[in-house]
């Protein structure tokens, strides 16, 4: 049994340490965060992640997993010490090291008690693994320590299954013995042939900024051919799902919306911007990806104030708070940059989210937002409902009921989750993401049903006021066609 510390209990390390304990290890999880060890000893969990809880408590309960808030006494006895603790962006956009650091000085202070292996876990940029291993090796002139980059790859929302059920491990070792301790821990995943890359420091690190990156830019990319797609009269679902069936390209991450969020494509994208020139190379294709993120965030915000012909004193119900159905995680959530964009052209938002609302709530932009039990809670009254987060219960709404309990039954779904006849047909004027024609589209902009007309006016008075019309981008000729059609 490979004695294992995992420093930082964050949403990375715990699922590290509590699937590390799960195949085999003994794993002691610790943190500077004293109250987080606490509620972890007395068995709750600090965010929101499926299966984890039920993951931690059998490994507890079997003696492989505890948690305690003292790092340097658990650096001491272990063998293996994974680093796990957050990087986020400084202003600059630079990933912030300075935890991965202050880790690397109380190993530095612990190295007593035989060869130790420092696995960087935390995304760092490339050249972190190294400087980190030459402050050891300093700190200890024997050579009894070694640093290893072993990047994850989890998804939060399916954290425990995307850890355990990889499609790839990279371990980056260049020492024969933290390679073989490695290869050791994940002996497991080598039982269901799970790809193993054994490489270089650098490489590893890269490897871990240049899938982020290039996820990230298919976001981008499809969100410009759905901007594309309302500019030409074209349905950018039909677009991407015609795309995605080339095997070169893959249909996923080809969903057009809000933009990406979240605690990595943010802060790795930039991060990745930062170093590479430091080093004196441009990513421009990164430089734009995130570009053209930002400036799809607000494009949602002019979408919603278009259509509603401004959103001055008006009350927007926003359906999904976290940047990803399944978490909590609130970091750079695309809901939190448009209900920024909403208040601050004066809108007035009601929120919900099946999760995350408590920790909305703790955020600034928590106070100035109202709270709804749920989605037709947040409905009732509202001027127009937007789905900023494609959570299971906003897949299944009763659209119907959505409509009455709208004052004006408009729905802005940023997610592209409903056919816009459908939603047509219950009475909602639809604005999706790139929807500009196809044959669902185009039912949806000529509503037939008697029931329909609600939507029709509440579409027709949005366009009809001045506001609109000065704002109202001009159609272009293949858009005009195929609205004739
Ligand atoms: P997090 O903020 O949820 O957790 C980090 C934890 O580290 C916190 O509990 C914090 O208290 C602790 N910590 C900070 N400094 C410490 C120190 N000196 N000693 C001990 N503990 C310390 O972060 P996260 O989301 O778990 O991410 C961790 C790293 O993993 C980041 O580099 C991130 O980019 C990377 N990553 C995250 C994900 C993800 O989905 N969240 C996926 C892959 C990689």
């Amino acid at each position: 049994m490979i004695r294992i510390a995992v420093v930082g209990t964050g949403y990375v390390g715990l699922v590290t340490g509590a699937c590390l304990a799960d195949f085999g290890n003994r794993v002691v999880c610790v943190d500077v965060d004293r109250a987080k060890i606490a509620r972890l000893l007395e068995g709750a969990i600090p965010f929101y992640e499926p299966g984890l809880k039920e993951l931690v408590d059998r490994n507890r309960q079997n003696g492989r997993l505890r948690f305690d808030h003292d790092v340097a006494g658990a650096v001491r006895a272990a063998q293996v010490i994974f680093c796990a603790v957050g990087t986020p962006p400084l202003p600059d956009g630079s990933a912030d090291l300075s935890a991965v650091f202050a880790v690397g000085r109380i190993v530095a202070a612990n190295l007593g008690g035989g060869y130790k292996v420092v696995v960087q876990k935390s995304t760092a940029p490339v050249g972190t693994a190294r400087a980190l291993w030459g402050r050891l090796r300093r700190a200890a002139p024997g050579g009894q320590v070694d640093v290893a980059s072993n990047p994850e790859f989890l998804r939060e929302g399916a954290a425990i299954e995307t850890f355990m059920r990889p499609d790839r491990v990279v371990i980056g070792a260049e020492t024969a013995r933290s390679a073989r301790l490695l290869r050791e821990i994940y002996r497991p995943l080598y039982l269901i042939e799970t790809p193993m890359v054994v490489t270089g420091l650098e490489t590893a690190e890269l490897i871990k900024y240049a899938s982020n990156a290039f996820l990230a830019t298919k976001i981008s990319f499809i969100n410009e051919m759905a901007n594309l797609c309302e500019a030409v009269g074209a349905d950018v679902q039909t677009v991407a799902k015609a795309m995605g069936l080339d095997g070169r390209i893959g249909r996923k991450f080809l969903h057009a919306g809000p933009g990406y969020g979240g605690s990595c494509f943010p802060k790795d994208t930039s991060a990745m911007a930062r170093f590479a020139r430091r080093h004196g190379e441009r990513v421009r294709l990164v430089e734009a990806t995130i570009a053209v993120n930002r400036a799809q965030h607000q494009r949602m915000v002019r979408k919603i104030e278009t259509a509603l012909g401004g959103v001055r004193g008006k009350r927007i119900a926003v359906l999904g708070l976290a940047f990803k159905p399944e978490t909590d995680d609130l970091r750079a959530a695309p809901a939190l940059a448009i209900i920024d964009g909403l208040l601050r052209r004066g809108a007035k938002v009601t929120a919900h989210d099946p999760v995350a609302m408590d920790n909305a709530r703790a955020l600034p932009v928590g106070r100035r937002i109202q709270f709804a039990a749920d989605a037709y809670a947040a409905a009732t009254g509202a001027d127009a409902a937007v789905i900023v987060t494609e959570w299971n219960p906003y897949r299944r709404l009763d659209l119907k009921r959505l409509a009455r309990e709208l004052r004006r039954p408009v729905l802005f779904d940023l997610r592209n989750v409903y056919e816009p006849a459908d939603a047509e047909r219950a009475g909602l004027a639809y604005h999706g993401v790139g929807r500009g024609a196809g044959p669902a589209a185009g039912a949806a902009k000529a509503p037939r049903a008697a029931k329909a007309t609600r939507a029709a006016k509440a579409t027709r008075a949005a366009r009809a006021t001045p506001a609109t019309r000065a704002r109202a981008p001009r159609r272009s000729p293949a858009a005009k066609r195929a609205r004739k059609r």
